[in-house]
């Protein structure tokens, strides 16, 4: 229905303090946001405005969480494309979705009164990959668009616009994103250690009854090499064992399950892709 979608499509309030771990992504990207948040003595400067951030690193690891937490931070208005939308997309209507997708960042701030917006970009490699010499025409014309428009973003404008992309394959962009002036930063964003792991955990464990015999401690330990995302499974799958076991509350024994659950889970879609 039509209140639902638009439920849906409402911004989630989300702030630095949802994120496990990344302390140190998470001070990088704050201290290039606070360029955003100081524009006039930035421009009084003459300080050349920050147009582009890259989020590399492994897939769910919370990259699209703190571009959304950056928008929170910078009151921005909040807009979300992915890379993968414009592959095999007919010549000319790739370069016409990014200049609708600036178009409408600017719609929005200003609608919602905010200074700034912010273009969240996941898998960006399926736009900015490099060019070919002119085998794949549409996707030079879409890149060239991306690029256009980030030359065109001034310190001046009633809107400012930030862009934000994600990819887990940095060695595909073209350099041409990665010149002064377009992605000039860039953030790793790796997987959790123990403890951020248990970070996360407790985090995703919020809103859980957590039964007194788990530590969540032992399951940072158990979870090495999981990503944010897994954890989450983790603590989702937990919960659907205490569940079927009519449990009041998550047991340490369903943890473990879970834990085996989303390894499993992860072989397969190995072996499935491979
Ligand atoms: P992808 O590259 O696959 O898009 P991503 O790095 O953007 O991944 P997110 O979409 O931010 O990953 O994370 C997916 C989900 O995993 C989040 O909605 C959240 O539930 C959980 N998650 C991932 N990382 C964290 C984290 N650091 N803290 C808390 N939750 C996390």
């Amino acid at each position: 229905t039509a209140g639902k979608k638009a439920a849906a499509r409402k911004p989630e309030y989300l702030t630095f303090e949802d994120i496990g771990g990344q302390d140190q992504p998470k001070r990088e990207i704050t201290e290039a946001l606070d360029f955003l948040v100081h524009r006039d003595k930035i421009e009084k400067l003459g300080i050349r405005p920050l147009k582009g951030i890259l989020l590399t690193g492994p897939p769910g690891t919370g990259k699209t969480l703190l571009a959304k937490a950056a928008a929170q931070y910078t009151n921005s208005a909040f807009i979300a494309a992915s890379g993968s939308e414009f592959v095999e997309m007919y010549v000319g209507v790739g370069a016409g979705r990014i200049r609708d997708l600036f178009k409408e960042a600017r719609q929005q701030a200003t609608k919602m009164k905010r200074n700034n917006a912010i273009i969240f970009i996941d898998e960006i490699d399926g736009i900015g990959g490099k060019r070919d010499g002119g085998q794949h025409r549409e996707y030079d014309q879409t890149l060239n668009q991306l690029l256009t428009e980030m030359d065109g973003v001034q310190g001046d404008e009633s809107v400012r616009i930030l862009l934000i992309a994600a990819t887990n394959r940095k060695e595909l962009l073209d350099a041409a994103l990665l010149r002064p002036g377009r992605f000039d930063r860039q953030i790793q964003v790796d997987l959790p250690d123990k403890k951020a792991r248990e970070h996360i955990l407790m985090l995703h464990a919020r809103n859980k009854p957590v039964g007194e015999g788990v530590s969540l401690a032992k399951v940072a330990e158990e979870t090495f090499g999981f990503s944010g995302a897994q954890l989450e499974s983790v603590m989702n799958e937990a919960a659907i064992y205490a569940m079927r076991d009519e449990s009041e509350n998550l047991r340490a024994d369903h943890l473990t399950q879970a834990i085996d659950k989303v390894m499993m889970g992860e072989r397969m879609d190995r072996e499935t892709n491979s």
